[in-house]
């Protein structure tokens, strides 16, 4: 049935229809101009007849008789009446009586008189008029032609009966029938020819239409014709690969996006208006802590606790990002929401931006517990500096053996202010990369050797032993020579200071790959695990009472890190409690 929807079929239909429209006028017409031409011909035959008969007034039925019969017309053909589909009857004018007829009527004459009476040409005669207008009639299934002629006190009225034409006609309906068969099989293959040409491209189109909302773009169509269907098909082409243009943009934007997504280090989770996910990206996982997610909007509220349901941040129309911070898997995380809409400004879904803020909390805290620090530190040297000053002013100043037991307090605490000043410097310009180094070529197997030199009266006083063994053929590396012996004094320091009386420290120099490496390793008090990966920390100490007593600031590993960080070293620390510890510094050649 589709196929005789088609448009092919159709165009086909048109072209037979259009056969049907021009044969049926003609058959009809033909069949007119036959009727005419014998009914002309019939009408002059009577015409010319009545024209050369000469009727004598008063004549008789018997003469009228007389001139039509074959003996008195001599001219044979007065009315060409002789004929077996004509017939002629008379009729007496003033009586209005038939007073002859023709065989033909003779079985059924009442009829024949009523089909006379009601001919308009038999009326116009009997009126005085011409009975000569062309009508076609009927009677038994049978047409006609009638003529009314007036004849002195007589009207003969004629008939011509169309079995004369019919058979002319049945052969001309003959020829036009041959003529439409033809006519309807060479328009269905001139039809379905010609409407191929123009079929061919709409289906080309059609299939490449197809082919595109898969998503398929392949070749471009080709333009056969310089028509309305090249046309059709050139504009087609441009809007196949404006599309295809638009598509990969959008897909590249697309991809932008994603790629952008992936790599943040920002959690974004996206819901629809349903409260489904629809998209998590990779961040969103890893803070979560989850590989799928997979429940709605709500429920995330509620397992998170962030106390916010969907419609809140939709229907409340929440125009500003709306924020909430919470703990999940030990992370300070801040989540922020915000609605995404349509083209109509409707709500679609919401997205909620998820902010790991740990790293940025705990540098808030280490910045206060710093200051509280630094404030701590300062304090105790103040507070006994003034309290000894008060005594002093007091009279203490008076004995003078007090005075000076106590001046050398106030000395060796503001000493200890001083170094503590001159560490946070030192932190300071570290921190702001302002520190000047003054890079030089030099021998570190030398460096240390002298620094263990400058140590080894301190050692002697606590009767430690130094050893130290160099390794193979060290060679010089650069750096800033004064800042990197600060870093050894401090290590040999605190391998002093945290070593009791007779313990020993050994010192390895060597060089491992491309690295220069110094190993220190006492037998001193050790570090206890859970403090040994925060003693690089800034005023950290293990036992802040000792370690301020043996005039430590705390502040000198965390220096340390940071110049040998600076050269692009490593410092370690390995120990164990009450055995010793050992800590290892790696600087590059
Ligand atoms: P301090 O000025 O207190 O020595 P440091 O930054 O040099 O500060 O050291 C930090 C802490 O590390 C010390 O307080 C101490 O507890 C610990 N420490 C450093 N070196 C050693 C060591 N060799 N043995 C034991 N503990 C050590």
């Amino acid at each position: 049935m589709r196929f005789f929807k088609s448009l092919q079929w159709r165009l086909v239909f048109i072209f037979i229809a259009m056969d049907i429209c021009v044969i049926i006028p003609i058959s009809l017409l033909l069949k007119f101009q036959v009727e005419t031409s014998y009914y002309e011909a019939f009408k002059e035959d009577i015409e010319r007849g009545s024209q050369a008969w000469n009727i004598k007034p008063g004549s008789s039925l018997h003469d009228i008789m007389y001139d039509l019969s074959l003996e008195g017309n001599k001219n044979v053909y007065l009315f060409n009446i002789y004929s077996k589909n004509k017939t002629y009857t008379i009729y007496d004018k003033s009586t209005n009586t038939m007073m002859s007829t023709d065989k033909r009527f003779e079985m059924n004459q009442d009829k024949f008189e009523l089909e006379v009476l009601n001919s308009s040409n038999f009326v116009s005669a009997l009126a005085g008029n011409p009975g000569n207008r062309r009508n076609m009639m009927r009677s038994d299934g049978e047409a006609f032609f009638d003529y009314a002629l007036l004849k002195g006190d007589f009207i003969i009225y004629f008939r011509y009966y169309s079995d004369d034409w019919a058979g002319i006609i049945e052969e001309f309906n003959n020829i036009i029938l041959n003529v439409a068969f033809i006519a309807v099989i060479a328009s269905l293959i001139i039809g379905y020819i010609l409407s191929k040409t123009i079929t061919i491209p709409i289906a080309d189109i059609m299939q490449k239409a197809r082919a595109i909302a898969e998503g398929e773009f392949g070749r471009v169509l080709e333009v056969r014709s310089d028509d309305e269907i090249g046309d059709l098909t050139k504009t087609f082409n441009y809007m196949s690969s404006e599309l295809k243009n638009t598509l990969i943009e959008i897909s590249s934007e697309k991809s932008k996006i994603e790629t952008i997504l992936k790599n943040m280090t920002d959690g974004i989770i996206a819901f629809n208006i349903k409260g489904e996910i629809i998209h998590i990206n990779p961040a969103a996982k890893v803070i979560l802590g989850e590989n799928e997610l997979s429940m709605n909007f709500n429920e995330f509220s509620d397992k998170y606790g962030l106390n916010i349901s969907l419609e809140d941040i939709i229907y409340l129309q929440i125009s500003t990002a709306e924020e909430k911070s919470v703990f999940i898997n030990d992370k300070y995380i801040r989540i922020y929401f915000a609605t995404f809409t349509d083209d109509n400004k409707k709500a679609e879904g919401v997205i909620a931006v998820l902010q790991d803020v740990t790293e940025m909390q705990k540098l808030d805290n280490m910045r206060k517990e710093f200051v509280a620090n630094v404030s701590h530190e300062m304090r105790t040297p103040l507070t006994s500096i003034k309290s000894y000053a008060e005594t002093l002013l007091d009279g203490a100043y008076k004995d003078s053996e007090t005075a000076v037991k106590f001046l050398t307090v106030i000395n060796s605490e503001a000493d200890r202010m001083t170094r503590l000043v001159k560490d946070l410097l030192q932190l300071s310009r570290l921190d702001n990369h302002q520190m000047q180094w003054n890079m030089q070529q030099f021998s570190f197997t030398e460096l240390v050797r002298n620094s263990i030199v400058k140590l080894q009266i301190e050692a002697e006083n606590k009767n430690q032993k130094i050893e130290s063994y160099i390794m193979g053929d060290i060679p010089e590396i650069k750096g800033d020579r004064d800042r990197i012996e600060q870093v050894v004094l401090n290590i040999l320091t605190n391998a002093i200071k945290y070593t009791p009386e007779g313990g020993k420290i050994t010192v390895y120099v060597s060089r491992i790959f491309n690295d220069v490496t110094l190993k220190v390793a006492d037998t001193g008090i050790g570090i206890p695990r859970k403090d040994l990966s925060r003693i690089f920390e800034r005023f950290y100490r293990v036992d802040k009472a000792r370690s301020r007593e043996m005039g430590g600031t705390g502040l000198g590993l965390s220096i340390a890190k940071e110049i040998v960080e600076a050269h692009g070293g490593t410092i370690t620390a390995e120990s164990e409690l009450g055995k010793g510890t050992e800590i290892t510094v790696k600087l590059p050649i």
